[in-house]
């Protein structure tokens, strides 16, 4: 792989995408093609940039463990079926990218050998260093936690220099713009800000790991085509979670 351009502020970076990145709504369940293909195009034009890219999948389009659990499902089998549902997002995923060329690996936390290569911390980062773009799936392996945790672990792990949250509104607000049209955009937050606030970022495991090895989160509206690379060329959109 080449060298990485001068001018870019990052080398290698973590995006996390929702389950909702596979759904063209919001509510709507299951993937869809053209959303999951605008996803592809996103991810392939970070590879372009020479960055090295790993994604965390969700899996909330399929199934989600507490909402399941509230419905009177045993929590831990529930919390496996969600996991599950990042494997299927995750192989979606990888289905969508190689559609364009983009070499992929699809590693997971719960063994399934016949789909994809278990997590293997050193085998991820030498995908990367190939050019590869690696795809986490199957959450990190373990009930009661969320795949932004996931997230948050596994850009520690393998270094990455940037958490990038994925979402459909264009950074942090202090009220849900959706609902609110006096909601206020934050361009950047402390970590500890976020905590206190009950902020929607992450989940609260998945801040404090960020602030605890301070890795930034940079939140962004990823269904405006290019914003990635916008992101990532340093243009200043979304908002940036970082300090203590
Ligand atoms: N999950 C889990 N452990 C993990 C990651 C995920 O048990 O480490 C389960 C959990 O049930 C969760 C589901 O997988 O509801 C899907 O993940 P998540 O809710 O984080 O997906 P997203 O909201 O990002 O679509």
């Amino acid at each position: 792989m080449g060298a990485t351009p001068k001018k870019l502020p990052f080398k290698r970076v973590l995006l996390k995408v929702t389950g909702e990145a596979f759904v063209a709504k919001p509510g709507n369940h299951g993937i869809e093609v053209d959303a999951l293909n605008h996803l592809a195009m996103e991810i392939k034009g970070v590879r372009d940039l020479g960055l090295e890219i790993a994604v965390t999948v969700g899996g909330g389009n399929i199934f989600r463990g507490a909402m399941a659990a509230e419905a009177g499902m045993d929590r831990v089998s529930a919390d496996y079926m969600g996991m599950l549902a990042t494997m299927i997002n995750g192989l979606a995923l990888q289905n969508a990218l190689e559609a364009i060329n983009v070499d992929t690996r699809v590693l997971t936390s719960i063994d399934v050998h016949q789909l994809a290569e278990p997590y293997v911390r050193r085998r991820a980062m030498r995908h990367l260093e190939k050019g590869r773009v690696v795809i986490f799936a199957g959450g990190t392996g373990n009930p009661y936690f969320t795949t932004d945790t996931t997230a948050s672990l596994r850009a520690m792990e393998i270094n990455a220099e940037v958490i990038l949250k994925a979402t459909k509104v264009d950074g942090v607000y202090d009220a849900d713009p959706m609902k609110d049209s006096s909601a206020r955009k934050y361009t950047e937050l402390k970590f500890i800000d976020v905590l206190k606030n009950n902020l929607k970022v992450m989940d609260a495991a998945a801040i404090s790991l960020c602030m605890d090895n301070q890795v930034p989160i940079i939140v962004f509206n990823m269904t405006v085509p290019g914003n990635i690379k916008r992101v990532l060329t340093g243009e200043k959109i979304g908002t940036i979670v970082r300090g203590i």
